[in-house]
């Protein structure tokens, strides 16, 4: 697979380059120069295939032959271990449940795939590798799961000591082993702030190689792609081609694989980004202008994000199909009608969460009569209890996955530094040696 830097078209790299680098020079995203493109008679016979057979086939499509058949469907195997089912919540609409991973939300798909491939990928390092990344929560979590224990490679991950709930502190900073975690006296911006400053330093590149796993890299966003097939393949036969889909969006990852399944043959009929009012798409495709406001922290808040760093892929990929930007559906959504969202689904017999709802919303609202809607399920509802609690009004029973409820008796492992950068230097020197 060969892919080139969006920023600068002369930068090619490799599909292992790719996902070792995360990002070209000038912090360019990769983009794939060829885009696979199955016939009809391929995508039929692509969604009678089970999960894994065709999660392997289609990634096999894009990689190419610089990972061989066999090991792509062992990492599948191991990346893809739950389920993905899509539950109707009336005649018209159903939810595509991607929380059922260890960390339960969407982020598991990605990140267990992109350890998995960087287990295979063929790199020969002089330094010890360290997966770095800042979290305000779920990104943090997944990434630690997906990482944990894996040979030769340190996980370290900085969150904002007391801005995350219990259980989210629980999910990763209980693991040990591998798994480093650092509680920063700040908040989340000064967690990615000291991030950025170890990437930029030169004692700290010298003696490791970093990586930040995050969304933009290629690992992750192939990943993301196998789920929408599930998702129509869970679909009768004659529902097919009348597929709307709704993607809870922040920084576009997921819509990003959506249109990509969508241009390798996938039958959507359209899509709608949805996002909370951290709005900047849904501006800039009313109005043609690009402006960013500053971000406001919503219920839905691993959207809060205005600057989405997906979008240049999304732009990028409609000027290679020479499609109009203008055939994405759109919106945003407020925490008012969050809320009351959240009370209509649970209406339906339904527990949702404040990304899927702000989804729902608008696919509730925009859904012609003759389509058929999916609204994607990115989170557990149990993530975020008390919030849900607060928009039904009561008290609501939702059982903890077994393995959680294990994970939250034990003691957390974090170490604690100041905002200081040379403190976090040191800790970092100190856990790779
Ligand atoms: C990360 C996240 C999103 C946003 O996904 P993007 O790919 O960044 O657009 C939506 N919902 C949940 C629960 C998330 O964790």
């Amino acid at each position: 697979m060969k892919l080139y830097n969006i920023k600068e078209h002369s930068e090619q790299v490799t599909f292992s380059k790719a996902l070792l680098q995360g990002l070209g020079k000038d912090q360019g995203l990769f983009f794939p120069v060829d885009l696979p493109k199955f016939s009809t008679f391929e995508i039929n016979s692509l969604l009678e295939m089970n999960f894994i057979e065709r999660s392997a086939y289609i990634l096999s499509t894009y990689i190419g032959s610089e990972l061989s058949k066999n090991s792509i469907l062992s990492c599948v195997k191991n990346a893809f271990n739950f389920s993905v089912p899509l539950v109707f919540i009336n005649d018209k609409i159903a939810i595509l449940e991607l929380f059922h991973g260890p960390t339960l939300s969407f982020k598991d798909f990605g990140s267990q795939l992109m350890a998995q491939m960087l287990k295979k990928v063929d790199y020969q390092l002089k330094k010890p590798m360290v997966i770095l990344t800042a979290t305000s929560g779920d990104t943090g979590a997944a990434v630690a799961h997906a990482f944990f224990e894996i040979s030769n490679l340190h996980v370290i991950i900085l969150y904002p000591r007391g801005k995350i709930s219990v259980l989210q502190e629980k999910l990763f900073c209980t693991l040990g082993s591998n798994v480093s975690t650092i509680s920063v006296d700040g908040d989340f911006d000064a967690c990615q702030c000291l991030v950025k400053q170890a990437f930029l330093d030169s004692t700290l590149r010298q003696t490791l190689y970093l990586n930040s796993a995050n969304s933009i890299n290629i690992g992750r966003l192939l990943a993301q792609i196998c789920y929408y097939f599930e998702g129509m393949s869970q679909l009768p036969y004659q529902m097919r081609n009348k597929l709307v889909i709704a993607v809870p969006s922040g920084n576009f990852g997921n819509l990003t694989a959506g249109l990509l399944a969508q241009s390798c043959g996938l039958p959507v009929k359209r899509f709608i980004a949805a996002t909370n009012i951290n709005d900047t798409v849904p501006r800039f495709l009313q109005s043609g202008y690009w402006e960013p406001h500053p971000t406001v922290a919503t219920f839905s808040n691993a959207m809060d994000v205005s600057v989405p760093n997906n979008w240049p892929r999304i732009e990028e990929l409609f000027l290679r199909e020479k499609r109009s930007i203008k055939e994405l559906g759109y919106g945003s959504v407020n925490d008012t009608l969050t809320e009351k969202t959240i009370q209509d689904i649970a209406d339906l017999g339904y527990l949702s969460e404040p990304h899927t709802a702000v989804a729902y919303r608008l696919l509730y609202d925009q859904l012609d009569s003759d389509e058929l809607g999916v609204c994607l399920g990115t989170a557990h509802p149990v993530k975020f209890k008390e919030l849900v609690e607060r928009c039904l009004g009561k008290q609501i029973q939702i059982v903890l996955p077994d393995l959680l409820t294990e994970r939250m008796k034990l003691p957390i492992l974090s170490y604690e530094i100041s905002r200081c950068f040379s403190s976090l230097r040191n800790l970092i020197l100190r856990i790779t040696s």
